[in-house]
């Protein structure tokens, strides 16, 4: 209706400014006012645009609220996906007669009261407008009784029209149905996805609340089977009735406590990891968000142990103060805006890197991270200029055993290859073990004969980033990848030994006892044999326990607990993702666990070895895993470039 009046007026008034200029004056004001309120059904209508876009959203608003009235038992219930249903059943506080009703009002909320509230909000609702925007798009009926009352409330109401309310006989709490949802909005209806699909958003909203209310009892039902049932518990507890016993092994706990924030949680080992997103969850004072820097935190943690595009697990709570947060930019409240990102990034990089070291998954990184709250010296990549000369953070105990290690297999090499040069060494002894190649790459065969690919026999060779090498080719230039290069390296080096059954260990004058769990010390035994080639030897001591008496000549001593725990943690994974053989596997794993690292200092003389040493291998052009050691940028290409 007052569409087609605004029509007419704004067509009348246009009309008289063309024809009647000077009775302009007169006519600007309009005929007729032309705003007007929109019914409130429209308003919440418009509203749920925002707050309900799939049946998840209920979910994710009624489990909420259930959440803030105190329950400790909830029951979600759904239909068809919740497309048809999606009830919440739960033990909190119930509702007197008057707050049932006031509850379907828009902005009528009873978790805050004032503007300063919205900087201490504890509670997981404060719009109050989910209930409203609800009702305004499907049909409701809410079932509500408070402790001490003798009866409840019933409220129907569809599409914003309130068409029951009455007292009740009800359980203490507030069961709350929604039923065919978007009944009026036929588009929105349409929109919807298969019930696959939303489902999986149902559950991912369940999954995210479970878990932030481990202490709270939670059932789902769907079309009428139980999916879950779960027991109020601990956080572990709760982790694997919802993700499955696997995760019994695979978590670390995560705890770090600060002035200004605190973080509990776990986080899964690297060798767990997946392919696919999902299994990151953040909680901010018990609120599931996102937050892309914050993930970046935890995978810097990461770093090396797993692959790029893996995902590993972590379920991490930050306690903050609210006043340093701002929870209010987004309106369904998945992002929040940290005062002091930068802090946050650094105190949860820390964490994650403790947990990860202190449950042996890698070496004890930064340990003792004291967290300077003024300046944090973030891992950025900082463009640098010519005139800021790129500073790297200290060596870690990691990276400088990496460095032993590598001074340690060039005197090796430089040995070696002195001595084949003199015809003193045949490399090739006589075959004791033929070793079957999973991947082609890695097939053995005889040394391809390779390009010559530079003009002088010992290149000048150009360090960048302690990361990747540059040298002049006959044809260009050539950007090696310096880790990549040195696991090619290694890789060959310990199928050899495997294979011409020539292992060479060096004892240890004090053992090393390392604590394994079951099944790796499992795992260890079924290895025994190719890791004693390589050069590990132990015995067994206690149940699960071992006195490592010696190593390889390329493990450098004082780093052989983590290398071995890095080995059978590497082993593990590529077993789990890669079909290898066994041989192959263990000379990979080690391979990469003792490569250099990006960030090691080597020297020039170092690296002029690196590079002779990958010439000498069989398959220079490719790292164990397949990936190319280096590319080739030819002159022409350099010229194209510019
Ligand atoms: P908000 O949660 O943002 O306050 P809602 O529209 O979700 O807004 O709910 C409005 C009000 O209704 C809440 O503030 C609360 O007082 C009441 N309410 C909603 N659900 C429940 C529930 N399950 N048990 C008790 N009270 C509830
Ligand atoms: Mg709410």
């Amino acid at each position: 209706m007052f569409e087609i009046r605004l029509q007419i007026s704004v067509f009348t008034s246009k009309k008289f400014i063309t024809f009647n200029p000077i009775f302009q004056t007169l006519l600007r004001f309009p005929v007729k006012d032309i705003i007007q309120l929109l019914p409130d059904s429209l308003a919440n209508q418009i509203a749920a645009g925002e707050v309900v876009q799939r049946p998840a959203s209920v979910v994710k608003e009624l489990m909420e609220n259930a959440v803030d009235a105190g329950a400790i038992q909830i029951q979600l219930v759904v239909k068809e996906a919740g497309k048809t249903l999606i009830q919440v059943i739960d033990n909190g506080t119930g509702m007197s007669e008057t707050d049932a009703r006031m509850s379907f009002e828009r902005h009528a909320t009873s978790k805050i009261k004032t503007t300063d509230d919205l900087f201490s909000i504890r509670t997981m609702g404060f719009r109050g407008e989910a209930l409203a925007s609800i009702a305004a798009v499907a049909q409701v009926e809410m079932k509500t009784r408070r402790e001490g009352e003798e009866l409840g409330t019933i409220i129907k109401i569809e599409g914003s029209h309130t068409k029951v309310q009455e007292a009740i006989t009800c359980p203490v709490g507030t069961n709350l149905c929604v039923r065919n949802l978007f009944f009026n909005v036929p588009a929105r209806r349409n929109f919807l996805k298969s019930n696959a699909v939303e489902m999986r958003h149902i559950i991912d909203e369940f999954h995210r609340i479970a878990l932030s209310y481990p202490e709270k009892g939670f059932s789902l039902i769907h079309n009428d089977t139980e999916i879950y049932k779960l027991t109020p518990g601990k956080l572990s507890h709760r982790i694997v009735a919802l993700f499955g016993k696997t995760y019994r092994e695979q978590l670390a706990a995560c705890q770090e406590d600060t002035p200004f924030i605190s973080i509990h949680g776990y986080v899964g080992k690297p060798e767990f990891s997946k392919k696919t997103r999902g299994e990151q969850f953040f909680f901010v004072n018990n609120r599931f968000i996102r937050h892309h820097y914050l993930h970046h935190a935890v995978m810097s943690a990461y770093e090396s142990l797993v692959p790029e595009d893996a995902f590993p697990f972590y379920v991490l709570f930050i306690e903050i103060n609210p006043v340093h947060i701002d929870i209010n930019v987004h309106p369904t409240k998945t992002e929040i805006k940290f005062d002091d990102e930068r802090a946050v990034y650094a105190i949860v990089a820390a964490a994650v890197r403790k947990a990860l070291g202190t449950n042996n998954l890698m070496p004890s990184l930064d340990f003792e991270v004291k967290v300077n709250f003024d300046d944090f010296l973030l891992p950025k990549n900082k463009p640098t200029t010519p005139s800021q000369p790129v500073s790297y953070p200290q060596k870690t105990p990691l990276e400088k055993s990496n460095q032993q290690n590598w001074q340690k297999l060039y005197a090796d090499f430089q040995e070696a290859f002195f001595k084949e040069n003199e015809g003193v060494i045949q490399t090739t002894e006589p075959v004791a073990e033929e070793i079957t190649f999973s991947s082609k790459i890695n097939t053995i065969g005889e040394k391809s004969e390779s390009d010559n690919y530079f003009e002088e026999e010992s290149p000048e060779i150009f360090a960048i980033h302690n990361r990747f090498l540059v040298m002049q080719t006959k044809t260009g230039m050539m950007l090696i990848d310096r880790q990549l290069a040195s696991e090619r390296i290694l890789f060959e080096r310990f199928i050899e030994k495997m294979r011409n059954l020539t292992g060479g260990s060096q004892q240890l004058l004090f053992p090393v006892t390392i604590e394994l769990n079951s099944s790796d010390y499992e795992l260890l035994t079924e290895i025994e044999e190719e890791i004693g080639l390589l050069g590990f030897s132990f015995t067994q001591i206690g149940k699960t326990n071992i006195a490592v008496n010696g190593i390889p000549p390329e493990v450098t001593p004082g780093t052989e607990k983590q290398m071995l725990e890095g080995l059978l943690e590497q082993y593990k994974w590529n077993q789990a993702h890669l079909k290898l053989d066994s041989k192959e596997n263990i000379a990979r794993s080690l391979a990469r666990k003792s490569s250099v690292k990006a960030g090691t200092f080597l020297s020039d003389q170092e690296h002029d070895m690196l590079i002779k040493q990958l010439f000498l291998t069989r398959k220079p052009n490719y790292a164990p895993d397949g990936k190319p050691v280096f590319t080739l940028l030819t002159f022409d290409k350099l010229v194209s470039l510019f």
